[in-house]
């Protein structure tokens, strides 16, 4: 008889579709584990492609693995089935902060020493790529033997080279990951955590006073960005995913708007449009009863959007946006979304208040907002879906006010134009505590305190949450305390989840546990301060990001990318 998971994973490779075209070579044999549950791993574009590289290098074949329910009998890859210590290689996909914890259940599942320095020559070479690790990999980095800091398609070939060099010491020693380690950190947007000692105050042991670099180790780590940018799609589809049975097309990578609160809008610098050419050529692609979503920061903004979503609907392939502009919502593009079957357009609004939107770089008016739900309803699509924040730099009662206003005025809206169609749909409005993320001009900002914040989100729960046709989602404060907790943690977040995790204890009890107060880890940072994440150089002028800082806190708005435009220094 099957274990569960086994049956689980014969009905999930059964719903897969494109698999047959990667080009498997098993001369390696590596696998990439994502540490969450398979639907949010298969609905993560960034896993996929990994995925898709190391199996079309030629010379690796590449499995993969995720969390599982039951871990007590280890963790087994969905191919073959084999557990995660029979590889030679081991890559993880970072993507969340918090899902760094689950890294430590798949190393205690698999007997995986948590760090790396614990682990001899006979584990594997374990490594880790993904957002998180070129966002703030530190809270992390102590885990891995390296880890790539930029985009895979840019750092790859060279690793690659290396693999193939070792890859006969590979197979008959089980690997000399020593030697790998030795020439991977030579190569441009490739981080050995081991080669520097973060050195921290003695009075106040958060403070970073210095990082020291070990001798033939670069300064810091180059993020490695892909000059060459195309495209991405989904190499496999499944309807178990999230995006059920959707193949997503990238169709731009990084954004021109400057949004401040945003880590994804900076660390991908520069913005880059995939080429025409390969997106509609990804459409056409598109098997039997897919959808096509497009994925992109600014979808709306890319140049060739409507063409795209035209080629669409030519091809009878229906597509998805992930998030939309309201600003950009002409009736033409609302028609197209509508004859696609979209049901549901989802906008990012983020805050009702005037000032707040100076603050966080995103001016975009009220009445803006308003327009675009009235053609959105009227356009024949019937649920809108917003984003806003909570706990935002220079909140006062007046901005959370405005918020309210705004969503009541947007409900309002969207009732009389519902009315007028002759049905109607939800209006859903969901509200997150604002998390300061590394490489942002808000990175110096603290967490707001937990208490303030749960009273501003009870304030605005009174207010919205009997409404009629207005469906209020919070997301937990805690969730967003952890996110807040490794965004800008350093290696003594590592030591403090490690504790927490052998514990049992919450992260906030642990912090105490090990003398620290919570306050250190959420405080707002000093622009002198050397931070954990700066041993990355993300292109990226300091001086930049404090003068947007300051910016921000004289409620002042900095215009996007243009041509010509060098003040950042990534161009
Ligand atoms: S240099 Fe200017 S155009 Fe280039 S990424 Fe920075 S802000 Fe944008």
């Amino acid at each position: 008889m099957k274990s569960y998971i086994n049956r689980l994973y014969d009905t999930y490779i059964g719903s897969e579709t494109g698999l047959k075209d990667l080009h498997r070579s098993s001369l390696v044999n590596a696998v990439v584990v994502f540490p969450n549950y398979y639907g949010v791993a298969m609905s993560n574009l960034g896993f996929l492609k990994v995925y898709e590289l190391i199996n079309n290098s030629g010379f690796i074949s590449c499995d993969r693995a995720f969390l599982q329910d039951d871990i007590s009998k280890g963790i087994i890859s969905i191919e073959k089935r084999k557990r995660l210590l029979s590889y030679d290689l081991i890559f993880f996909s970072l993507s969340y902060e918090n899902d760094i914890y689950n890294i430590l259940k798949i190393y205690e599942a698999e007997g995986i020493p948590f760090l790396s320095k614990h682990r001899d020559k006979t584990f594997p070479l374990i490594a880790a790529g993904g957002v998180i690790a070129f966002l703030n990999p530190e809270p992390a980095a102590p885990l891995f033997d390296l880890l790539f800091v930029g985009e895979a398609e840019a750092i790859f070939p060279d690793f690659f080279d290396i693999i193939k060099n070792n890859s006969i010491i590979i197979i008959k020693n089980k690997t000399d990951k020593f030697d790998i380690i030795e020439e991977a950190k030579k190569i441009e947007g490739i981080y050995v955590p081991s080669g520097y000692d973060f050195i921290f105050s003695k009075s106040n042991r958060l403070a970073l006073e210095d990082i020291k670099v070990k001798q033939s180790y670069p300064a810091k780590v180059k993020r490695k960005w892909f000059a060459g940018f195309t495209s991405s799609t989904s190499a496999v589809t499944t309807r178990y995913s999230e995006l059920s049975s959707m193949n997503m097309i990238e169709i731009a990578r990084g954004c021109k708007r400057g949004c401040r609160f945003c880590s994804a809008g900076y660390i991908y610098l520069p913005s880059r449009e995939s080429s025409t050419e390969t997106v509609l050529n990804g459409i056409s692609m598109t098997k039997n009863g897919n959808r096509v979503g497009f994925v992109g920061l600014a979808a709306m903004d890319n140049d060739n959007i409507k063409n795209y979503m035209v080629h669409s609907l030519k091809s009878n392939i229906m597509f998805s946006l992930s998030s939309v502009r309201f600003d950009c919502l002409d009736e033409n593009n609302v028609e197209l979304m509508r004859n696609s079957g979209l049901k549901t357009v989802t906008l990012g609004v983020e805050t009702g208040s005037e000032r707040i939107k100076k603050v966080i770089n995103k001016n975009i008016e009220n009445d803006a907002v308003i327009t675009a739900v009235r053609r959105i309803i009227e356009g024949g699509i019937i649920n809108i879906k917003t984003y806003f924040m909570v706990g935002l730099p220079l909140e006062e009662q007046k901005d959370i006010e405005d918020t309210i206003k705004l969503i009541k005025a947007m409900r309002q809206e969207f009732i009389d134009a519902s009315k007028k169609e002759g049905r109607i749909g939800n209006l859903t409005v969901g509200l997150s505590p604002f998390v300061p993320k590394a490489w942002t001009p808000l990175q110096w900002k603290n967490f707001e305190d937990v208490k303030i914040l749960k009273k501003k989100i009870d304030f605005i729960s009174k207010q919205l949450s009997d409404l009629p046709n207005l469906k209020l989602n919070i997301n937990s404060v805690k969730a967003a305390y952890i996110e807040a907790f490794f965004a800008r943690g350093s290696r003594i977040s590592l030591e403090v989840l490690i504790r927490s995790f052998k514990s049992g204890l919450s992260i906030k009890k642990s912090i105490g546990s090990v003398g620290f107060r919570e306050e250190d880890f959420m405080r707002e940072f000093s622009i002198d301060e050397l931070l954990p994440w700066e041993i990355i150089d993300q292109g990226l002028s300091k001086k930049y990001l404090i003068d947007e800082y300051k910016t921000a806190l004289e409620f002042k708005i900095t215009p996007g990318c243009f041509d010509g435009c060098k003040r950042c220094g990534i161009c």
